[in-house]
């Protein structure tokens, strides 16, 4: 009896490390994953990206410990329909949200859900922004969330927490950064987790706070080359958006509270001068809100590092788009330009992704579903139209790698209804209402002021590019009625 009772128990240890093994075996196989995503921030509003107007040393510290994407664009440059197309892995007019102040269909699949059912425990904090009311159209795929309704207000906001409306005092980027931290110690540590921490910051009316209040003082933030851009080469169609508070940047004077009457000099009618003094007031204040997310990057990775959960948390740093400071003139985004569309990628994972590297590979923002699946070793549902950047993470960039891609804004307001396409070397804009088309050389032309669509000399590269469109509209199964109509009588592809 006594031998059969320690063979037992041998039989009992045995089971007992083996399940250790399993759970340790898959908790490897499924990193814990760290998402922070900020609104509205310009690849030119860090250091690593070689900003010559801020330091970001947090960020900068996390692209040196894992790896940072150099053409990471949005198919949808705008705040509700990027993250949409994030969490769906789906262009809008697959997501139906192709426009902002639209309802989300949380009944589709998004990685979230997939992630909560494979185990995680998934979180989300701070900006949703998929609905007009956050209340009533709750967020899915979550275990815990904690929003803003809509774009919420910086200072002393209130929050939907599961759905009940609560009061805060304090600074927002604070308030979320906390809640992320509160949430990281309050979790089950033998489950993966999900969280996603989505900043306010650093979009208008660029609230910030006391401590970076004075961080610019007596300085002058240098002006990008083309603040002064003339449009010359430009359609109608760019131009017209110079007039509209949604692209220019005295025109959005004239009508932001954030800024009325509070210029240097809040009396003067100079064109020149009110341009000038607004850049001014605009790039600080929104450069001072950039701190602030910096300072949650950094807290966020301290708590994650402080842990010993460095090796098995992938961290990413992002934005739903970029954002124009001051180039050509404008703030905001919507335009099939750089600026807008470029949006911010840092990814740190030390079992795959070698410190310090870079990637030039063309990534989409429906792409981070897909990595995400892939990382947990989740299977990949056929309707979503990204592709796993695991391997670019790694450091190999597959053969058959994308080497363009589409664009479609569709909001209208202020920024007329656009899309196009573009490759490594070219991009081509078709203005839907007007029917005019501009094309950029960016390896002859990277800051995009000259158009060259009409140039003979061209011919030949637009009749490719608009053949490359038509595909990727096939590809993609677009099929909404103005493309129908345009595709079939696409000028140049024969
Ligand atoms: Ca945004």
């Amino acid at each position: 009896m006594k031998k059969q009772s320690v063979f037992l128990a041998l039989i009992i240890l045995l089971n007992l490390v083996s399940v250790g093994f399993t759970s340790l075996a898959s908790a490897a196989q499924q990193p814990n994953i760290l998402l922070i995503m900020s609104d509205d921030h310009s690849t030119r509003g860090l250091s690593i990206y070689g900003s010559y107007r801020n330091t970001t040393p947090n960020m900068d510290r996390l692209a040196h410990q894992g790896m940072r994407l150099t053409q990471c664009f949005a198919v949808n440059s705008i705040c509700g329909p990027s993250r949409a197309a994030i969490i769906t892995g789906k262009y809008g007019h697959k997501n139906g949200f192709r426009r902002n102040l639209l309802r989300f269909d949380g009944s589709q699949t998004t990685f979230p859900k997939l992630l909560q059912k494979a185990g995680y425990q998934t979180a989300l904090v701070g900006k949703w922004h998929l609905s007009r009311n956050d209340a009533e159209n709750p967020p899915t795929g979550f275990d815990y969330w904690n929003i803003l309704p809509g774009q919420g207000d910086y200072y002393d906001p209130d929050m939907f927490d599961m759905g009940e409306r609560k009061s805060h005092k304090g600074y927002a980027t604070t308030i979320i950064t906390e809640m992320g931290l509160e949430f990281l110690k309050k979790r089950d540590p033998d489950k993966p987790f999900l969280l996603m921490v989505h900043h306010k910051a650093p979009h208008s009316p660029w609230g910030y706070t006391a401590k970076h209040e004075s961080m610019y003082d007596g300085k002058t933030m240098p002006e990008p080359p083309t603040l002064w851009d003339d449009y010359a080469t430009r359609s109608e169609a760019t131009r017209t958006a110079q007039r509209s508070p949604m692209a220019s940047l005295t025109a959005s004077m004239q009508n932001d509270e954030w800024a009325t009457g509070r210029l240097e000099d809040g009396g003067t009618t100079d064109p020149v001068k009110l341009k000038s003094l607004t850049y001014q007031k605009f790039l600080k204040d929104y450069m001072r809100t950039v701190a602030s997310v910096d300072d949650s990057v950094g807290a966020l990775t301290d708590y994650i590092d402080s842990q010993g959960l460095k090796e098995n948390t992938i961290v990413i740093y992002t934005s739903d788009q970029g954002f124009f400071l001051g180039e050509h003139g404008w703030h905001n985004k919507r335009f099939f330009y750089e600026d807008a569309i470029r949006m911010p990628f840092i990814v740190r994972y030390p079992p795959e992704i070698k410190a310090g590297t870079m990637s030039n590979a063309m990534a989409l923002n429906i792409d981070i579903a897909e990595t995400l699946l892939d990382f947990a070793g989740l299977s990949i549902p056929n309707e979503m139209q990204g592709r796993s950047l695991r391997p670019i993470f790694q450091g190999e960039q597959p053969d058959d790698w994308r080497t363009s891609m589409f664009y479609r804004y569709y909001q209208g307001t202020g920024v007329p209804i656009h899309y196009g396409v573009r490759t490594e070397r070219y991009k081509l804009i078709r203005f839907h209402e007007t029917d005019e088309w501009e094309l950029y050389d960016l390896h002859k032309d990277a800051l995009e002021v000259n158009n060259v669509y009409s140039q003979a000399s061209y011919s030949s590269v637009v009749r490719q590019l608009k053949s490359e469109m038509k595909r990727l509209v096939k590809e993609l199964e677009v099929g909404d009625s103005d493309l129908e109509e345009f595709v079939p009588n696409l000028p140049g592809t024969d």
